[in-house]
């Protein structure tokens, strides 16, 4: 086992019910990796995503984030703290920004550290308008959200995430409720925090062009399962399986 893995997905199966959603998931994310993940609707995608923060608790299998492993499939108290102190590792991102529409963009920025007790008041608002000039938003720190377009909204919910300091972040179709021309501005904010902060980050995403450009791996989820995975550049250029490209003839 490599010190160097900041997640590790072992023996992944998520039911609701009857329907088993995610059948047997192992997956291994580096530190400074960027890995993708893609597939088609109902796959399991956000659900595996969602296992890997215990935002789901999985039925089976376990999630190791930075050295700290947890089994799914039994509720304690004990298990409650433990998930707890997991998450104060993972930032999430998701298709909608979920803001908080009564504060500035500020507040939303700063809430949690402040929550958290990460500094004195002035070293969190000094950091949150850090993370806000890295999202490229410095001058909107007192407005509020509903002013602003949704990729900024998506930008102001990336430094939120960050604002925890997370060895890893989980973005979940972010940039799939956008209007087109709004994608780009958001993608570029995430490929900046790989290149600039060598940010571990797991990305469901049909951005094809983000995938070639920034990742370092990609998944194709297929019923539940990875049905490949690879060096985007090849697994795009040449899918081993007829399911991964006809999805990718579908999206490219
Ligand atoms: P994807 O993100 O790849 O589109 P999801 O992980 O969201 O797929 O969903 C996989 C399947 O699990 C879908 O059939 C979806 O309807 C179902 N599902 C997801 N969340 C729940 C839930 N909370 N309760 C019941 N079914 C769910
Ligand atoms: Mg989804």
């Amino acid at each position: 086992m490599s010190d160097d893995v900041v997640v590790r997905i072992e023996g992944l199966h998520k039911s609701f019910g009857h329907l088993e959603v995610v059948r047997g998931v192992d997956m291994e994310v580096r530190r400074g990796e960027v890995v993708v993940i893609f597939g088609r609707s109902g796959s399991g995608k956000s659900t595996v995503l969602r296992c890997v923060n215990f935002i789901e608790d999985p039925t089976a299998g376990s999630i190791e984030v930075s050295g700290m492993r947890l089994e799914g499939g039994y509720r304690t108290r004990r298990k409650r703290e433990q998930v707890r102190q997991l998450r104060l590792h993972v930032g999430m991102v998701f298709q909608q920004f979920n803001l908080f529409p009564n504060m500035t963009v500020l507040d939303n920025v700063t809430c949690a550290p402040r929550c958290a007790g990460k500094g004195s008041n002035d070293e969190i608002k000094k950091r949150g308008l850090e993370l806000l000039e890295r999202v490229g938003l410095a001058d909107k720190s007192a407005e509020h959200p509903i002013r602003l377009s949704g990729g900024q909204q998506q930008r102001v919910a990336i430094a939120r995430a960050l604002a925890m300091e997370p060895d890893v972040m989980l973005f979940d179709e972010p940039t799939s409720a956008l209007d087109p021309e709004l994608t780009g501005e958001v993608l570029s904010v995430m490929k900046t925090l790989s290149t600039d902060l060598h940010m571990t980050m797991m990305v469901v995403t049909h951005e094809m062009g983000f995938a070639r450009e920034v990742a370092d791996r990609m998944a194709f989820f297929h019923h539940g399962k990875i049905l490949e995975e690879g060096v985007p550049s090849e697994l795009i250029a040449a899918p081993q399986h007829r399911e991964t490209s006809a999805f990718l003839d579908a999206v490219l």
